[in-house]
């Protein structure tokens, strides 16, 4: 690891109390080592103005900060996130008495204020009542350096000095804040998106055939009842059932019985194209439904299905399989439930069945 990696595992480090979050220390960590590393720029400064007054305070800011970073690998965050918060607002207030308004050091009230809503756990109204108070403090410190002269009186280009650096440090650490949360927030977002969609297409497809299982079919049936009822069109259902389907599993094995039903499952999307779905409705069982044609239309498609099967061959390693298919059929008249419709149909392939099979009954 370079030295910079290693630096990042070190700010990174989790937490060691289950109560506190990762990403408010981490927070924690950075804004007291950007502030720790900028009372040591203004120490260096008033060293070199022999401005000694003012020692006492950068001195007790450098050691504020620093104990609030060890703080939070002690496991005492919130500790630490109260040292930050009224640390910055005391230093803020005693800088702007001694230096006055022009410095730019009231800016670090933003920081407080982000900070303040991005970390803790205290309920939203305390922390508007906290924001009302800093808003407060700003527009008091206005007014006092309104009607008071600072204690020191600093030349132009000192001013610049501390307007620039403020200006920086306020700038990063709101930066810093706002893009730990809203980077963070915006990924896990996406994150669940993309997991919630996953879990949708596992809840609504068969994972043997990728058909529609029951759950999403029904689903789609109800939309698809929707805008037939909109457009006044006809739909009609289909039950098939694979004929004497345990002899396949018996005779050559249930793993070969499982590629016959994954090669159906394909031959019926394909079939169904531009004509309605399709869904393994139960083990052994698929339920069609026809969009936009009539009962005889449907009933001369399914015959041609029927027919397919019977001359397809379907394979699993070496072994060539050949099944039939028996079908019964309903119209589905827009006023009943779609149930009532797919158990008639269910009614007319049990008759299929006792009729000898390898039909379509209408
Ligand atoms: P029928 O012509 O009366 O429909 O006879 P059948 O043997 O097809 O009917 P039955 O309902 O008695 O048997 C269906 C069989 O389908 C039983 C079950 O083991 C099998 N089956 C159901 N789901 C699967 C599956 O996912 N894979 C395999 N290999 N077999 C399955
Ligand atoms: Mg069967
Ligand atoms: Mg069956």
């Amino acid at each position: 690891m370079n030295v910079w990696q290693r630096f990042k595992a070190f700010i990174l480090r989790d937490v060691q109390n289950g109560n506190e979050l990762k990403k408010t220390s981490v927070l924690i960590r950075v804004y007291s080592l950007i502030m720790f590393l900028y009372c040591i720029c203004q120490l260096a400064l008033n060293i070199y103005v022999s401005r000694w007054g003012i020692l006492p305070l950068v001195c007790t800011g450098i050691l504020g900060y620093f104990v609030a970073f060890v703080l939070t690998y002690r496991a005492h965050s919130r500790f630490a996130r109260n040292i930050l918060i009224y640390f910055t607002l005391f230093w803020m207030t005693v800088s702007i008495f001694r230096l006055g308004w022009n410095c730019g050091f009231e800016n670090f009230c933003f920081v407080v204020l982000v900070f303040l809503f991005v970390t803790g756990y205290a309920p939203l109204v305390a922390k508007i009542i906290g924001a009302a108070l800093i808003g407060a403090l700003r527009i008091s410190l206005f007014f006092y350096t309104q009607m008071h002269v600072s204690s020191f009186v600093i030349p132009r280009w000192q001013m610049q000095y501390f307007q620039v650096m403020n200006t920086i440090v306020v700038y990063m650490l709101l930066i810093f804040m706002v893009a730990l949360f809203s980077l963070d927030s915006l990924k896990s977002e996406a994150k669940l998106v993309t997991y919630n969609k996953k879990m949708k297409q596992m809840a609504d497809n068969d994972p043997l055939t990728g058909l529609s299982n029951r759950r999403g079919m029904e689903e789609i049936i109800q939309k698809e009842l929707k805008n037939t009822a909109e457009n006044q069109g006809f739909i009609n259902f289909a039950m098939g059932d694979i004929d004497f389907f345990k002899k396949v599993n018996d005779t050559y094995g249930h793993a070969a019985g499982d590629d016959l039903l994954k090669q159906l499952g394909v031959l019926f999307r394909t079939y169904m194209h531009g004509k309605g779905w399709v869904a393994r409705w139960g083990g052994e069982e698929f339920l069609f439904m026809f969009l936009g044609e009539n009962g005889d239309q449907t009933k001369i498609e399914l015959d041609d299905l029927r027919v397919l099967i019977e001359n397809s061959e379907f394979h699993s390693g070496s072994l060539t399989i050949r099944v039939t298919m028996t079908f019964g059929m309903e119209e589905h008249s827009l006023g009943d439930s779609y149930e009532e419709t797919i158990s008639a149909a269910d009614e007319k392939l049990y008759h299929g069945k006792e009729n000898g099979r390898n039909q379509v009954v209408f």
